[in-house]
Order: C-alpha cells, then structure tokens, then sequence
C-alpha cells in the first residue's frame, strides 16, 4: 500500500495522509508541478503558504539555509510532534510551496504510516489540510474521501483487488484512523538575524510559553498581538503588524463548517436559546438549529444538540469532526459554545479555530 503512494508521489501525484493534527493532501515538496496540483485541488490562494513534512531533522536541514541552534532544541523537545519551524529556504525548495517567500514551515509528524510514507518517497512532502480552502480540516480518512471527488482510500488490509491510481490526476487517500490532536500545528518562526524575535505564527496544542521554556526565552505570540488589535480598533481587518505572507487567514473565516456558524460562552446561553426560538426557514417556518454544548443543556425541539466533551484535548480532537457532523444536519445554524479560556494553551487553540469558523453571537 505504502508502495503504491510511494510512486504516486514520486510520479508528481496527490496522496493524502494522517497525522496527529489533522489529514494532510501531500505532494512532492521539491516539485512545482506537483505542488501545483495541490493548490488546484483545494482551491487555495497561491500566496498562502504550504508546510513541507519530513521524516526527520536530517531532512529538514536540507531543506533551509541552516539550521539553527533554536531548530535543534525544539526539534528535539518536540519532534515528531504538532510543530511547524519556519526558518530562510534553500534554493531547492520552489517558491510555490512559499507563497513565493524567503522562508519554509517545516514539520515532522507524529504518525509512523506518514513518516514511513515520507521514506520511501524519499522525497519532503507538502501537507496542507486536506479540505477544500477555508473549510473544516478533516480529522479521518473518509472526511478527505468526501471532500475531493473520486478520492480512492487505500486501507491497510486492502488486498489484491485494492484501488491502483490509474492516471497522476488521481488522489489517493491513506487511511491511519482518526487524528489523535485535531488541530493544527503550531507555526513558529525562528530568529536568522541578531534582535529577532521568536514568533508564533499560529496557535496549536504547543504553547508559546513551552516553546520560550525550551529556548530559554520570550516568544511572542503573533494571534494574541491580533486579536488585541482587532479588540482595540474593533474592526474585523484591522491593522495587525502581521503580513499576509507569514500568516494569511488569521483573522478571516478560515476552518468554516458551510452552514452559518456562531461562537458563544456559558454566559450568553440565554442568548442562544432566544436565537434559537427566533429560528425561521426560508418559508417562515420553524427551522432547526445545532448547538455544540459543553456538558448537558435542555435545546428544544426540533433543536439538536451535541455534546463536547469538557476536557480540552478531547475537545480539540473532537471539533472538526463535529463541525461536519452539525453541517451534515441540514441545519439553519450552528451554534458552538468556546470553552473556558483558563491559560490552558489547548483551550487557547481550540478558541482561536472556533473565532475563525464562527461569527460572534451578538
Ligand atoms: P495549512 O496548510 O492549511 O495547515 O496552513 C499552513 C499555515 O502555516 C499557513 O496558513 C501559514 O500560516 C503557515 N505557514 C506555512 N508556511 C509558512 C511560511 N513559509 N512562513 C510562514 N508561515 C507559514
Ligand atoms: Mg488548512
């Protein structure tokens, strides 16, 4: 099975894979045509950069100009793991995988099928999620399977009738279970030059603070220097200091179920409910809602709802999945209730995510 994805990607085709975080849809990292592929497929904006996945530091060093002190401490402390260092590329790396930047995100993920994968291609694979641009990330392979016609699932037990791509436009799927995180990577951009900063670019299950710990300094996390901005202009597209390049989407809708979506906390769940009565079809007639709750709350008929779990690592592993499942009702609305933002660097990712799918709950 491996063999065949193997040859897949080397031939410049498509093959999705598991990771801890969430499915990625790879391709051959050192190819333009083939990276090419995977912007097409998923309609992404070219200026949105791609991590590039390794099965190891030895890899990734070829890939950048040098790897630095900083790169060596964290991946040792967190390879393979949820992870993203960015770092100046070398020449080999074509300027489609950077959005046409100077500098690289590469990542070693934690699961054996995918760095095995990256082995036997021999070659660094692109990885975005594998989901149509600014949709759900999918977190099992028969989410990537529903979101790309004509996806072929290569399973482990697939014997000799098993699917074979039949042309390089195929892409091939392989199936390694649900993901255990279920959020992205944590996008760090590493100093090249004296007096840079370290910088989270993105926000994951790693924290800035277990990065600082590690390097044995401070490191600024750029989606929390946005969010005060966008809270002290009160605008949506407010002047951020971030470029589009090193983070696009931060604050655009990103991460979206299709059906409308809104965010709210334990204290606005008398709001909720009202936004839930008020809830007509298009034909004026009553239309059904889904609310995403932490622990039990009493939803009316035809109300659904669907229970999170309360602790912050199952939630994360949880919520896309979720996010599909609220969509696939057929709903009016979804209405999803953030956890608490106790300094739990979890908590602090999941809330970043849910800000981006949902609009405020008014
Ligand atoms: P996705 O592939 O959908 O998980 O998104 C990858 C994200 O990683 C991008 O949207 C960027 O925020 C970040 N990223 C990837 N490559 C780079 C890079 N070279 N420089 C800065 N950020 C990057
Ligand atoms: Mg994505």
């Amino acid at each position: 099975m491996l063999d065949i994805a193997a040859a897949h990607v080397r031939a410049g085709g498509l093959v999705a894979f598991p990771t801890e975080t969430v499915y990625g849809l790879g391709a051959d990292a050192t190819s333009a045509e083939a990276v090419a592929r995977v912007f097409a497929a998923k309609g992404r904006p070219s200026h949105n950069p791609l991590i590039v996945h390794v099965d190891g530091e030895a890899m990734a060093e070829g890939l950048v100009e040098r790897w630095t002190s900083d790169a060596r401490k964290l991946a040792a402390a967190f390879w393979p793991g949820p992870l993203s260092i960015v770092l100046p590329k070398r020449a080999n790396v074509p300027e489609i995988v950077t959005g046409g930047g100077a500098s690289v995100a590469v990542r070693c993920p934690d699961h054996p099928m995918t760095r095995r994968l990256i082995e036997r291609a021999g070659v660094p694979l692109v990885g975005p999620s594998a989901n149509k641009s600014g949709f759900v990330s999918p977190t099992s392979a028969e989410h990537v399977r529903r979101e790309f016609e004509g996806a072929m699932v290569l399973g482990e037990g697939a014997g000799p009738g098993r699917p074979r791509p039949r042309s390089v436009d195929d892409i091939l799927v392989l199936d390694g279970g649900v993901c255990s995180r279920g959020i992205e990577s944590t996008v760090v951009k590493l100093p090249v030059a004296i007096g840079d900063g370290v910088r989270v670019l993105r926000q994951g299950v790693i924290s800035a603070e277990e990065i600082a710990k590690v390097l044995g300094r401070s490191v600024e996390d750029a989606a929390v220097a946005a969010r005060a901005d966008e809270e002290r202009t009160g605008g949506r597209d407010s002047p951020t200091g971030v470029t589009p390049l090193e983070s696009p989407g931060l604050l655009d809708r990103h991460y979206a179920p299709r059906t409308p979506a809104f965010r709210f906390t334990a204290s606005q769940w008398p709001e909720v409910l009202e936004a839930l009565l008020d809830l007509e079809g298009e034909d004026g007639s009553e239309a059904r809602g889904v609310v995403l709750t932490i622990g039990s709350r009493g939803v009316p008929v035809p109300h659904v709802r669907m229970i999170m779990p309360e602790d912050s690592r199952s939630y994360a592993a949880r919520l896309y999945a979720a996010f599909r499942e609220a969509d696939e009702l057929g709903a009016q609305a979804i209405y999803v209730e953030s956890g608490r933002e106790n300094g739990d660097p979890i908590w602090a990712a999941i809330a970043d995510r849910v800000r981006r799918a949902t609009a405020a709950l008014e």
